[in-house]
This record gives structure tokens, sequence and C-alpha cells, in this order.
């Protein structure tokens, strides 16, 4: 029987660096029966070459070849709905592919019989998942870069520094939003010497956040808003406003504060206000990691730009994160791809199975048909 061969993209959206595969990964997929072709210049941006990639056993191809020969395509982000017109009836394309933001994608892809199949629709809570776990890899990844931002902006040390010139302060650094991201974010800053404060509206964040050697910011007055599935509920306007208040006298105590809050389906929370920012200390920084077009944590921030408001503040909206640290980013990114593909496999070939739980999470569009309840699709022989 033929071998299963996956085909591994370009990433063409402006700014993205990463690659879904690296050629460790060929390997990999190799001694798993998979033969793998690749994008004549797929990983140039994330620092690994063609040739790397042949010597992993690898063809690079060029991109017509690529949708002619691969069963299954491999991306990061989500393609263009005319980027994807070449996929045929019976491909797979796998990605961290966004369906519930990319309607248009996933329609297409529907009707043209491809199978798709997204990493950000993970379970994310079964143990037998984390290896796949595209979201948590790449939130590791921003929250790690998010301290860089941050250190690189602030004119200061983060460390308590003593030499014969004196000793310095150590930052003091305030994280909001204690999931991946931000626990990845209080670790780095730790690291780094700063003095750092956490805060989530999920209790249960406080024993990770001191398990880190940071201190819990503990605000009585503020509900607890944990959700389902681990993560965060949306706050009501009267929660909101009093946690903006509640938070206000520590933002503008703070050297570097850091925003990494997000509830899913929802625009990210508020949490600093101009007014906040306008307190803060000239030389201070504050990265949003939650920027985007629709708002973001942080009042005034927008994703992808850096100003200095006029008190002297540092305000970064941040982008694509795991992007700017490609390398690493597309490293893990590769071994949740992996882990997925093979966990798809069934005697060497793809078999489609939404009564698996893992499954029935992630494909999205199959045979012709929209499958997963969250983009209003009927599961596979299921009631919607
Ligand atoms: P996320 O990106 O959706 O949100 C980031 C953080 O923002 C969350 O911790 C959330 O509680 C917080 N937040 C939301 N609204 C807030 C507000 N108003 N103020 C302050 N903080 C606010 O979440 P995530 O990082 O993807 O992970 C969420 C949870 O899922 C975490 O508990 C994480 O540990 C858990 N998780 C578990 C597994 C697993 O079990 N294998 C895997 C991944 C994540």
């Amino acid at each position: 029987m033929a071998s299963l061969i996956a085909g591994v993209l370009r990433e063409r959206a402006p700014g993205e660096r990463r690659v879904a595969l690296i050629p460790e990964a060929v390997t990999r997929l190799k001694s798993a029966g998979v033969d793998v072709i690749v994008e004549s210049g797929a990983g140039a941006a994330a620092w690994f070459t063609d040739v790397d990639y042949t010597a992993a056993g690898a063809q690079v191809v060029g991109v017509e070849e690529l949708f002619q020969r691969a069963d299954v395509v491999l991306c990061v982000g989500p393609p263009e709905v005319e980027e994807a017109v070449p996929l045929r009836p019976g491909q797979t394309l796998i990605g961290l592919l966004d369906p519930i933001q990319h309607p248009a994608l996933v329609a297409e892809l529907g009707a043209r019989g491809v199978t798709m199949v997204s990493l950000d629709l993970l379970p994310r809570t079964l143990s037998r998942a984390q290896s796949m776990d595209a979201l948590t890899s790449q939130a590791n990844v921003a929250g790690y870069k998010a301290v860089l931002l941050a250190a690189d902006s602030y004119d200061r040390y983060f460390p308590m520094l003593t030499t014969a010139a004196g000793t310095s302060k150590p930052a003091a650094v305030l994280i909001l939003g204690a999931g991946v991201a931000g626990l990845q974010a209080i670790a780095t800053a730790r690291r780094l010497g700063a003095v750092v404060t956490g805060y989530d509206v999920r209790p249960q964040a406080q024993g990770e956040i001191e398990s880190l050697g940071a201190r819990y910011l503990k605000l009585d007055q503020v509900a607890s808003a944990a959700g389902e599935g681990g993560y965060a509920r949306e706050l009501t306007g009267d929660e909101s406003q009093t946690l903006l208040q509640a938070l206000e006298d520590h933002i503008a105590r703070s050297d570097v504060v850091i925003t990494t809050a997000r509830v899913p389906g929802r625009r990210p929370p508020r949490l600093v206000t101009a007014a906040a920012l306008e307190r803060m200390r000239p030389g201070s920084v504050v990265v949003d990691m939650a920027a985007s077009e629709l708002g973001g944590n942080v009042e005034l921030s927008e994703p992808d730009k850096t100003s200095v408001l006029d008190n002297g503040v540092t305000l970064i909206g941040a982008g694509n994160l795991p992007s700017v640290m490609a390398t690493a980013a597309s490293t893990a990114y590769a071994r949740n791809i992996t882990a997925l593909l093979t966990h798809l496999l069934k005697d060497g070939a793809l078999h489609i199975d939404t009564e698996d739980e893992i499954q029935a999470g992630v494909v999205v569009t199959h045979e012709g048909s929209v499958v997963h309840p969250a983009v209003g699709g009927t599961p596979a022989g299921g009631a919607k």
C-alpha cells in the first residue's frame, strides 16, 4: 500500500514566520509510515532550509505539486479561501484554522468535501491530548516573548543589582490573567529577577501563581469568574467596573504590566483603562497580549503597535508573538501536529472517526458536511 503523503504548506499570511513541520518531525513521521513533501521555502523564515528538509527525508516541491500529491496538507494559520482552492474532495487540511472566526473557509471546505481538522478545538483537558495542544505550546512562547519585549522597552533592570555604582531596585511586574501565557510570563519575569504579582478571576490560579514564586493579588471585592472547562466566564458590567477600580492602584504602582486575559468566544475583557495608564510612572511599560482589532485588555492598545504615551508610559500592543519566535514556536507546533496526525492514522491511512473524543473535538468538516457543533454543524451520527 502506498504511504500516506503529508504536505507542508508555506505560510502566506503577512508577518507569519512559523512552519507547520520542522525537519526533525519529518524523520518522526517517516518512521510512522508517512511520506513528507514540503513546499519550497516553507521553513525559511523559521531558519529551516530546504536542504534541512531533504536531509531529513522529505521531498521539496512547488505548491502545485504539493496540492496534487498530498493526502494531508499541514499548515499553521488558516489559509485565505482563495488559497485553499486547490484542495480537492478527500484531502485533509490540518492547522490552527480558527473555524469560528472563518466561516467562509469552513463553508468552502465543507462544500468541497475536504476534511478540515483544527487544532484550536482540541479538548485540552484530556490528558492523552496534551501532546497535541498547540494553543498551549504557542501561548507558552507568547508569554515568554511578552516579558522579553517588556524588558527590552524598560530602561531599568528587572533584577535587583548591586554593583560598585550602587544598588538597583527590582522591577515590580504585574501579570493580569494567569492561564498558560500568563503563568509562563510570571515564570519568565521571575527568572529575570523581577518582583512579580499575578492576578486572575479564576481563584484556582492562586496556587499556580504562588507556586512560581509570585505574589497572588487577592481582590476580595471581585467575584470569582471560574467558567466551564477551566476557562473564565465573562464578567457582568458591574463586576467588570469593580475589577477595573480594584486594579487601578496596583497598576499605578507597577513598573511593568503584562495582560493576557481572554474569555473564549468573547472580546478580551478590559483590565487597564486610560485613567490607570495615566497614573503610571514615566518609563513604565505595558504589554497587551490580547490586543486585537476589536480592542484588547488595555484601552488605547492596537495590535502590532508600540507607542509612548504623553506621560512616558510605553504601551505595546502585541501582535503574533509566537511568530516572532518562529523557530521555538514551530518546533513545538510540529510536535503537536505530528502527535495529532499519528493519532488519526490507522493501518497507515487516515481514519476519521468522530466517535473518538479527540477527533470529535478537532474535525470540523468531513465528507461534504460541517460536523462540528461549535461552527453550526451536526455531529456525524448524532443530533445537533
Ligand atoms: P485563555 O487564553 O482563555 O485566558 C487566559 C486567562 O485569562 C485565563 O486564565 C482566564 O481565567 C483569564 N481571565 C479571563 N478574564 C479575566 C479577567 N476579567 N481578569 C483576569 N483574568 C481573566 O486561557 P488559557 O491560558 O488557554 O487556559 C485557561 C485554563 O485552561 C487554565 O486554567 C489552564 O491551566 C487550563 N488548561 C488546562 C489544560 C489541561 O488540562 N491540559 C490545558 C490547557 C489549559
